[in-house]
């Protein structure tokens, strides 16, 4: 039986990898603008990271980690999302936050346990960042309008912004108690994961994906009247913000994310080009994480987007240019024109040109044949006549002209045309 890869994940193969690569640089050069820096951090950490992190109700510990023991006995999980590295590492590099913040972005392979379905994987790529260190309002709305810069520039249509207050830990039993008040009398009508929720943690009901729960969802008390003085001020001036900065967004009381660690600001941006799973991009605020983790009292703002889900608005509604090199294709006829070849194809290579050669040809039919499998652009042909008089032919593939060329000047000739054009 031939083996396939596992169920959940994807091989991603050289035709789709113009898109990964136009989101990776593009959100680089953003992530640059606004002063963030890269950091990498271990595929796997020690499960209590994410335990103590995440929370040990949040669906992500309780049902979808890769948890395994290494051969040291120790209990490792491959990451699940970046935050809880990040933080890790801020507090572990002291140098890292030496101004009293740390700017930072990531980007790379997450892993969850979830049931497989069109943009919902078992390996999945994030790209994020975390903005650790500053309490101030304008940070939350300049990370979310960061994020609407990044999908702009991307060229990602049809997105909407919904943003939302979880409160902090003064406020939020005051909004769980209103919640629980609010659904106690249908909580036999709710699923078994809402029950659950419903002692352990009543705002994540809003988080359930189940359409019947969601029915006895209407009508729900505005949790925002149940914040504290601080986080009504910060919410009102993030949505303040936000307005000045020309960023379209609504506000939905029931956007709550499935990570324990939030406070105050949670917000999610949608894409209508995507099926059921249409979040691209969720983050907020969690300014007790770090305390949590062991770190000074510090508050943080990021964001993470799943690059498969781009990708796959990227596919189907943009046009993004195909920009790859040109191809130059190099064809000797017969044998003893094969090694000066050799030569010229290192010789363009040194000067920066795409080039390919097949060895095991020596006649020009099938040479140009392969050539225009290749999607070659240009044909550099060399035979005996040519090695006589020192000349290459130069065959545009496109423009389908050609011409002879002292061999010596072909190098800069190319280049003139390909690398200044
Ligand atoms: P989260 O870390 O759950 O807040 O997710 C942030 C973003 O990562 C989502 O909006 C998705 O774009 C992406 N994402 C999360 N889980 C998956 C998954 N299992 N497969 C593909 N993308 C995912």
């Amino acid at each position: 039986m031939t083996l396939t890869n596992p169920r959940g994940t994807q091989d991603i193969l050289p035709a789709d990898m113009m898109y990964w690569h136009h989101i990776e640089a593009t959100s680089r050069t953003i992530f640059n603008m606004y002063h963030y820096e890269e950091i990498r951090t271990p595929i796997f950490e020690l499960s209590e990271l994410f335990e103590r992190g995440l929370g040990n109700e949040t669906d992500i510990v309780s049902k979808e980690m890769y948890t395994f023991m290494d051969k040291g006995n120790r209990s490792l999980t491959l990451r699940p999302e970046g935050t809880a590295s990040i933080v890790r590492a801020a507090i572990q590099h002291p140098q890292l936050t030496k101004h009293n913040q740390a700017k930072l972005y990531y980007c790379g392979p997450m892993f969850r346990y979830e049931r497989p379905q069109a943009g919902r994987y078992r390996q999945f790529h994030q790209i994020g960042i975390e903005n650790i260190g500053n309490a101030h309002p304008f940070t939350d709305a300049e990370v979310i309008s960061l994020g609407l810069h990044l999908f702009d520039e991307l060229g990602l249509p049809g997105l909407s912004v919904s943003i939302n207050s979880v409160g902090c830990p003064v406020c939020r039993p005051v909004i769980q108690e209103r919640l629980k008040q609010f659904i106690v009398n249908n909580l036999q009508h709710l699923c078994g994961d809402c029950n659950r929720r419903f002692d352990q943690n009543p705002l994540r009901i809003l988080d359930c994906k189940n359409d019947k729960c969601r029915t006895y969802f209407t009508g729900l008390p505005d949790i925002h009247k149940s914040l504290c003085h601080d986080c009504k001020d910060h919410f009102n001036s993030v949505v303040e913000y936000l307005d000045s900065l020309g960023v379209p967004f609504e506000i939905d009381p029931k956007l709550v994310r499935g990570l324990d660690y939030y406070t105050k600001t949670t917000f999610e941006i949608v894409s209508d080009k995507l099926g059921a799973q249409n979040a691209i991009c969720g983050g907020g605020r969690y300014d007790n994480l770090i305390k949590k983790m062991g770190g000074k009292s510090t508050p943080a703002v990021g964001f993470a987007f799943g690059v498969e889900r781009a990708v796959m608005v990227l596919k189907e509604f943009s046009e993004i240019i195909n920009r790859q090199d040109p191809l130059i294709f190099v064809a000797p006829i017969g044998f003893n024109q094969q090694t000066r070849c050799f030569r010229l194809m290192n010789e363009l290579r040194r000067a920066g040109l795409k080039c390919e050669m097949d060895y095991s040809k020596e006649d020009l039919k099938s040479q140009l044949k392969t050539a225009d499998k290749m999607e070659a652009r240009f044909c550099l042909i060399f035979g005996e006549e040519e090695a006589e008089k020192n000349e290459i032919i130069l065959k545009d593939l496109l423009e389908r002209k050609q011409d002879s060329y002292p061999i010596e000047n072909i190098v800069d000739i190319l280049a003139d045309k390909i690398l200044k054009r």
